[in-house]
């Protein structure tokens, strides 16, 4: 395994920030990994792993060593003919792609999540949703080495505790897990996901089939979401607050045309940030060389020489607007490091 010293960030991050990074080890086996932590345990060294780099804000160098899981394969592991199929996926695999493998194999459950950026193994970190679907929904089990016990671990999904943008792997100490692979059990039977209305609307009805489905989730995703090949972002920098029902009853007074989701936890309501920023003017803001895209309010953006601290400083005047306005605090979906 080959560790290169003194590298910048800035390829390997979507919203296309600077950083430098002391050490960078390119992992594509287990013994790779073990020998990268082994590197950073006798130089008294912190790691971080990076995948795709499109989840993900730098502020500062980093001081240590970067683990970048780049492994390839796919094992298709049988299952019932017409009905499941299992398939187990090396984590530096890219998302999409295999979404649209699935398609082409006549696999079923992943159109809505096609053209989500980064990678297989960083999906269940913050088991990653779109158009009313989670990874969690095929989730079978992952590999992973522990840092705490130095070993290989198979985990199962209730082990994984898949929450909305959430898992242990989020909870456990930072860096704990290190993902190497994921098994996904598939649906060889169409049922198409339309529960999401901007989805259904999209569609007009009818029955659509899989591709229909596919390109219908890349259109909507395109039309709204900035390339980050062109515009520097990742996505959607808030997750959408959890509140009260009776937090809900006070706002809702205030702003009768506040939307809601409900979500499964009894007493308890999601409700979109965009629209909270949005209803604050936020749309097209920008503070120093960061702003905020003109059609999202979610999404912050580097439009060309903004610093990771230029972006944290805008998000921190949205969420204490947020907080002054509505009472609400807003928590990152991306994470800074
Ligand atoms: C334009 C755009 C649209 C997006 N839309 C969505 C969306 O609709 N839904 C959604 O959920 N997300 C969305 N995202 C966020 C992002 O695509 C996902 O979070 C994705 O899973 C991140 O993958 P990555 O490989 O880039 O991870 P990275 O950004 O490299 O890492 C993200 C986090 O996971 C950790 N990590 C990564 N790989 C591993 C591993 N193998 N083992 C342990 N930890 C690991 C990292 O340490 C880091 O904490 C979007 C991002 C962009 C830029």
């Amino acid at each position: 395994m080959v560790i290169s010293h003194s590298v910048n960030l800035q390829p390997y991050n979507t919203f296309g920030v600077s950083a430098v990074a002391a050490h960078f080890a390119n992992i594509q086996k287990r013994e790779e990994l073990e020998e990268a932590i082994t590197f950073a345990e006798v130089e008294g060294l912190p790691t971080l792993v990076l995948a795709g780099g499109s989840n993900i804000l730098f502020v500062h160098d980093f001081p240590g060593v970067i683990l970048h899981i780049g492994n390839s394969g796919i094992r298709w592991l049988g299952g019932f003919p017409g009905s499941t199929q299992r398939v187990r996926i090396a984590a530096g695999e890219n998302w999409h792609s295999f979404t649209k493998l699935c398609l082409d194999k006549r696999l079923y459950g992943l159109e809505n999540l096609a053209l989500i950026p980064g990678t297989v193994g960083a999906a269940p970190i913050q088991n990653i949703g779109a158009y009313g679907v989670e990874l969690a929904d095929f989730f079978v089990e992952l590999s992973v080495y522990d840092r705490q016990s130095r070993s290989w671990e198979v985990m199962n999904k209730s082990q994984c505790d898949f929450a909305y943008r959430d898992s242990v792997f989020k909870k456990a100490g930072k860096g704990r897990y290190i993902v190497f692979d994921v098994t996904l059990e598939l649906s060889g039977i169409w049922k198409p996901n339309l529960n999401y209305a901007a989805l259904g609307n999209y569609l007009g009805g009818g029955k659509p089939d899989s591709k229909m489905v596919f390109d219908a989730v890349c259109a909507i995703r395109r039309s709204k979401l900035p390339d980050p090949s062109r515009l520097g972002n990742a996505g959607s920098f808030f997750k959408n607050p959890i509140i009260s029902d009776e937090k809900f009853t006070v706002l809702s007074k205030q702003m009768p045309d506040i939307p809601r989701f409900d979500i499964e936890e009894k007493g308890l309501v999601k409700i979109p940030a965009a629209w909270l920023l949005d209803r604050l003017g936020w749309k097209g803001g920008s503070r120093g060389a960061a702003s905020v895209h003109r059609n999202h309010a979610l999404v912050l953006v580097n439009p060309g020489g903004a610093t990771g601290e230029d972006i944290l400083l805008l998000a921190q005047e949205m969420s204490s607007s947020v907080l002054e306005n509505f009472g609400i605090a807003l928590e990152p979906e991306v994470q800074i490091i």
